[in-house]
C-alpha cells in the first residue's frame, strides 16, 4: 500500500520503532537516521546517515514526537550522536514531502514554511490527543498509586481542565470510586459534568476548593495551582501535572511548604510505549496514504 514510497525516520523513542513495522509491512522503503543503537536491526529498514542524500528522495519525514528543539537538535534514544535538522540539509526534501512531529516548535514550524514543506503536528490533532488519553490516564493513576499511601477508591481527587485529558481523567476516577471534582472554566464543561454525575467548580475559584483535597491533577498548560491555591491545600496532598512544560503550578511555592508536587510529561511514552506507538502508526499511515496517494480526504 506503500510500495514505492520512501519513508525516513530521523530520531525517536521507542513509539517510532510501531511506526516503522507499519510502514515496512506496507512495503515502504524505510530509512532510518539516528537508530545506530538499536538492540536488533528492524527488517526492511536501512540505517543510514543523516545528509542530503538521504531526504532528497523522501516521500514521508518521520520526526520524534517533540519535533526539533529550538536549535534545530534532534532527540533520538537510539544514538549517542548529536542530530541537526540544520535548513542546509532540509532544503534537499522534494516539495511533495510529508513531515510528521509529534508537535513542532517554531524551529520546526519555519523550516517547513521557509520551503514550502507540509507539517502535519500528530498531538495537535483531536483523533491522537483523545486516543494518546487513555495511556495518559493510566499512567496518571500509576502516579497516583505510587506517591500515595491510600486507594484512589474514595480519595477526593480533584481534576483541572476538562479537555481530552481531563475528561477521560475524571470519568476513569469516578468508575473507580473517587470522590471526583472538576475546575472548569465553561458552562458546556460543566453541564457536562452534571451529566456524569461529577461536581464542578469554577476555575476561578479553586483556592475555595482544595481544602480536603487528597489528590489534585492538572491538566490546563497554565500557571493555575498558584501561591494562593498551595496556601489552601493539605500539607499531604499529592499533585500530579499532566500539562506540558513549564506545567500549571507553582514549584518553588510548593517546594519552600514541602507539598509534593509531580510534573509528569509524556506518560504514554513511559506506560505504554507500544500503543502509544500504534496510535501513531495508524494516524500516520492513514494520511500517508491520503496525502501520497491522493485517494480522499484525510479523516
Ligand atoms: P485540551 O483538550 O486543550 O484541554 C485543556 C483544558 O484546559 C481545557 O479544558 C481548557 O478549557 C483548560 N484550560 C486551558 N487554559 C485554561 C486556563 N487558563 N484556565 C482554566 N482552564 C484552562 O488539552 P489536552 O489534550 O487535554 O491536554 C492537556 C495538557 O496535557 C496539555 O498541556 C498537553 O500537552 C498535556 N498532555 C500531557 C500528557 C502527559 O503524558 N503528561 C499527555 C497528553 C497531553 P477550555 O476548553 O475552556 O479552553
Amino acid at each position: 500500500m506503500l510500495t514505492g514510497k520512501h519513508v525516513v525516520f530521523l530520531g525517536g523513542d521507542a513509539r517510532q520503532l510501531e511506526v516503522i513495522k507499519s510502514c515496512t509491512e506496507m512495503g515502504a522503503r524505510v530509512s532510518l537516521v539516528g537508530f545506530d543503537n538499536l538492540q536488533s536491526p528492524v527488517s526492511g529498514a536501512s540505517l543510514k546517515e543523516l545528509s542530503s542524500d538521504v531526504l532528497q528522495t523522501a516521500d514521508v519525514l518521520v520526526l520524534p514526537i517533540i519535533g526539533t528543539d529550538e536549535k534545530g537538535q534532534i532527540s533520538s534514544v537510539f544514538t549517542s550522536k548529536k542530530l541537526f535538522l540544520t535548513p542546509e540539509v532540509f532544503q534537499s526534501l522534494p516539495k511533495h514531502c510529508l513531515v510528521f512531529a509529534g508537535m513542532a516548535k517554531e524551529y520546526l514550524r519555519k523550516l517547513c514554511q521557509d520551503f514550502g514543506i507540509q507539517l502535519f503536528e500528530l498531538l495537535n490533532r483531536d483523533d491522537v490527543a483523545i486516543y494518546n488519553s487513555i495511556p495518559t490516564v493510566e499512567g496518571a493513576l500509576m502516579m497516583a498509586i505510587q506517591h500515595t499511601d491510600i486507594t484512589i477508591h474514595g480519595s477526593e481527587s480533584i481534576v483541572l481542565g476538562m479537555g481530552r485529558c481531563g475528561l477521560s481523567l475524571a470519568r476513569v476516577l469516578h468508575a473507580i470510586g473517587a470522590r471526583v471534582k472538576v475546575g472548569v472554566r465553561s458552562s458546556e464543561h460543566k453541564a457536562r459534568a452534571f451529566e456524569m454525575g461529577i461536581q464542578a467548580f469554577d476555575t476561578s475559584e479553586l483556592k475555595d476548593h482544595v481544602k480536603n483535597a487528597d489528590l489534585i491533577f492538572n491538566t490546563v498548560p497554565a500557571l493555575i495551582i498558584d501561591s494562593a491555591v498551595l496556601a489552601n491545600v493539605p500539607h499531604d496532598v499529592v499533585i500530579i501535572d499532566l500539562a506540558s512544560k513549564p506545567g500549571g503550578v507553582d514549584y518553588p511555592f510548593a517546594e519552600k511548604r514541602g507539598i509534593k508536587a509531580i510534573l509528569a510529561p509524556s506518560l504514554p511514552g513511559i506506560v505504554a510505549p507500544k500503543t502509544a506507538g500504534q496510535i501513531l502508526a495508524r494516524t500516520i499511515t492513514r494520511i500517508m496514504k491520503n496525502e501520497l496517494f491522493r485517494e480522499g480526504t484525510v479523516q
